[in-house]
């Protein structure tokens, strides 16, 4: 699905506009600390993700310190992010594998990153877009979902499908930025449950596809 060259053009401007500076909202110090970040964030606040984070990394920095904890520790200093064994098992075996094959680096590169347990293509686009500035790919989370399909550039639910449009109708250069700013519009405009259509500075281009409670 395609939406007109125009409009694209036009969600685009406005979002450098109302957002010129947007950056990821999960605090980090490195790629690794921004990927361990990420796998916590699923279902959860980065509010929450960062108070957690905070006492984590200041305990256990890196690759090799996470890799050689106890689980049952791993699983009680992430236990408030929620799903929490899940979680703390990928982390666990992410980082094992870190160090075992990449020399307790995070990989730069995309079919490395997707191979660690708990990272899927979204969570590698979000470290190698934000951390190294490649863009590989657009960063789908739930606002950039619910918003693009609000302002009808896709009519896709699959977060795989969705990015296939917007890597489509967006170029390159503004691939990573979209992401950030689409969330930041997402958490400050375009609500889920009831987005503020009449405050919104793309109040006069936007279809609103799908809006049936405005404020
Ligand atoms: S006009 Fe409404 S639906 Fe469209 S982006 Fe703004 S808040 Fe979201």
């Amino acid at each position: 699905m395609a939406a007109g060259k125009s409009h694209v053009k036009k969600v685009l401007s406005a979002l450098r506009r109302d957002y010129a500076v947007a950056e990821c909202a999960l605090r980090h110090e490195n790629p690794f600390q921004l990927l361990i970040a990420t796998i916590l964030s699923a279902q959860c606040t980065d509010e929450r993700v960062n108070l957690v984070t905070k006492d984590l990394f200041a305990k256990y920095p890196g690759p090799h310190e996470l890799a050689n904890l106890p689980l049952s520790k791993l699983e009680q200093a992430i236990q408030s992010t929620g799903f929490f064994r899940n979680k703390a098992k990928n982390i666990q075996g992410c980082c094992q594998k870190l160090v075992a094959e990449h020399g307790g680096e995070v990989p730069r590169d995309l079919e490395a990153l997707v191979k660690l347990p708990g990272v899927g293509r979204k969570t590698a686009n979000v470290v190698l877009g934000t951390a190294f500035g490649d863009a590989t790919g657009v960063v789908v989370d739930t606002h950039v979902t619910r918003l693009s399909n609000r302002l009808g550039l896709t009519t896709e639910s699959d977060a795989v499908k969705i990015e296939r449009d917007l890597m489509t109708q967006l170029p390159k250069k503004e691939w990573i930025m979209f992401s950030h700013r689409m969330i930041h519009h997402g958490r400050r405009v375009c609500n889920a449950r009831k987005p503020l259509c009449a405050q919104c500075s793309f109040n006069s281009f936007c279809p609103r596809i799908g809006v049936e409670n405005s404020a």
